[in-house]
């Protein structure tokens, strides 16, 4: 323990909440199976980055994370490679559709680079991911989420548009990030975001990722998350 929070201190990580899992050093340490260890190989991931080793073993205990670190810390494994792990242990319910798990970025740009990064980890299982933003026909939108998928990386506005015109149910969806939350707020999506997250089932895990945490946010935070970890990385603006 008395380690464990030396190296916290020398990196600048803070980390709250109670019954906090023990950071990781190795991607090996993750227990992950040999098919994601490959395609984490494959993407040249040698070592879990700083948030990777504090999020990873928490996200994968099934809690509720608020991460906060700076761009370009490597956020987005932390949350797409326990979502792979999170989606192979569902059981196979045959009759229930729609996606398994549900990321909300604030812009398309944003929404397309998590898409590219969890389909390099889905391909391995034959997971099924969409991308769901403006800038592309809703029609064609509608057609691919019809025909079925496992992770759907949107940005709000879209998503609520599909789920309008019934493109898809939340009906399976059991794990929610949503990812640069306080630039989601600054675009406005906070009313598409609760909406959002009121068609979830409430026995959902989320994890909530910002790189700074103004008052709004945290509001939000504190009504949607259950018993969430904190981690924070190097300073925070
Ligand atoms: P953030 O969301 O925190 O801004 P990203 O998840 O986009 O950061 O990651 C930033 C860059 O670091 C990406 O190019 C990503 O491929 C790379 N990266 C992420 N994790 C690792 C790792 N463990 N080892 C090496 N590179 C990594
Ligand atoms: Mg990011």
């Amino acid at each position: 323990e008395q380690e464990v929070s030396e190296y916290r201190k020398s990196l600048a990580i803070r980390v709250s909440g109670f019954d906090v899992p023990r950071p990781v050093k190795t991607f090996e340490d993750c227990g992950f199976a040999p098919e994601l260890m490959r395609a984490i190989v494959k993407q040249g991931y040698e070592k879990p980055t700083t948030i990777q080793c504090q999020a990873l073993p928490i996200v994968l205990s099934g809690r509720d994370v608020i991460g906060i670190a700076k761009t370009g810390s490597g956020k987005t494994a932390s949350f797409v490679l326990p979502m792979i792990v999170h989606i192979m242990d569902q059981p196979e319910l045959q009759k229930e559709e729609g996606p398994i798990g549900v990321i909300c970025a604030p812009t398309r740009e944003l929404a397309h680079q998590i898409f590219l990064e969890a389909k390099k980890f889905a391909k391995a299982y034959g997971i099924r991911a969409s991308a769901v933003y403006g800038g592309m026909s809703k029609l064609d939108q509608f057609k691919e989420l019809k025909a079925g998928c496992e992770i759907v990386v949107a940005t709000p506005g879209r998503l609520i548009d599909m789920l309008k015109m019934k493109a898809l149910t939340m009906t399976r969806a059991t794990y929610l990030v949503l990812d640069e939350a306080d630039r989601m707020f600054d675009l406005g999506f906070e009313p598409q975001i609760r909406s959002i997250v009121g068609q979830i089932r409430p026995d959902r895990q989320t994890l909530l990722f910002s790189a700074t945490m103004p008052r709004k946010v945290e509001k939000l935070a504190r009504e949607v998350l259950s018993d969430p970890i904190r981690v924070t990385v190097g300073e925070v603006g």
